[in-house]
């Protein structure tokens, strides 16, 4: 079944935004793939069915023109934005006596400020069309913290206040804002823990297991699908009940 109108997932080259744009895709949307490179996109692609509806655009998330850019070149593409998946995200972990203000500033122009851009960019669309679903993925260390995360901490709790603001200013005009807050998943982004940290972390998961990014597709799913119509301004937590 193809629906109308794209949904634009960012970091989709890999990982849980890949994993998003080849589940959303397989459901029938339209993908707009938007990652640093256009090599790396295009090489992701490849792994996806030549027939299915998905096209790359580079962009830097933290970079403004680059974002408005890209947004013009999807709606070129395609005139009806459904939905939008900030996704793109990067860690600099460091205790905070011993973070530079390099790697604080780094993972706030990335995870919050390029969150900030893409919605930006989208919302007057969505406005417009007087329908859109903004989903963004936050952390569960947004909400709980941790040592050694004080900048992406800071970044994924501003997703969260950000996203509430949000669907207040824009739920008039039929558009949502929720978020997603995965725990532990197993992506290249975790695979450099150490093995002591994921063992601990593995104690903490009702479930038992490490997430895998087939885990967070769902949720997804679900806040871009009909059935969410009336939820906005939440937050979803998808982490093996790790926190509750
Ligand atoms: P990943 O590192 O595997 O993939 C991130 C993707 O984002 C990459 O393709 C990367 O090129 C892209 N990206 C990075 N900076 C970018 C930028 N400035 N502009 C455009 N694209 C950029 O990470 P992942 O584990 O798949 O994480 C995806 C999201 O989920 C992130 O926001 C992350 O914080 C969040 N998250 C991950 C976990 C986890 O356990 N893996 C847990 C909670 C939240």
């Amino acid at each position: 079944m193809a629906f109308e109108g794209v949904i634009i997932v960012t970091g989709a080259a890999r990982g849980i935004g890949f994993a998003l744009a080849r589940d959303l895709s397989a459901d029938g949307w339209p993908i707009a793939m938007v990652d640093l490179s256009l090599d790396v996109l295009e090489k992701a692609r490849g792994d996806l069915p030549a027939e299915a509806d998905v096209r790359c655009y580079a962009a830097n998330v933290a970079d403004w023109d680059q974002v408005q850019a890209a947004v013009k070149a999807i709606q070129a593409d395609y005139p009806v934005v459904h939905g939008l998946v900030n996704n793109a995200g990067i860690t600099k972990d460091g205790l905070l006596v011993r973070m530079s203000p390099e790697s604080w500033q780094a993972v706030l122009d990335v995870n919050l400020t390029g969150t900030f851009f893409f919605t930006r960019s989208v919302a007057p669309i969505m406005m417009r069309q007087r329908m859109g679903r903004i989903v963004s993925i936050s952390s569960v260390i947004g909400l709980i913290g941790n040592a050694g995360q004080a900048n992406y901490a800071a970044s994924k709790a501003g997703i969260v206040a950000m996203t509430k603001s949000v669907a207040r200013e824009l739920g008039g005009r039929g558009v949502t804002c929720n978020t997603v807050a995965p725990g532990f998943i197993e992506t290249d982004m975790t695979a450099s823990l150490p093995e002591q940290v994921r063992a601990d972390m593995l104690q903490r998961i009702p479930l038992k297991r490490m997430g895998q990014v087939e885990d967070l597709s769902g949720a997804v799913r679900f806040l871009l699908s009909p059935d969410a119509t009336y939820i906005t301004g939440q937050t979803l937590v998808v982490d093996g009940g790790m926190v509750m």
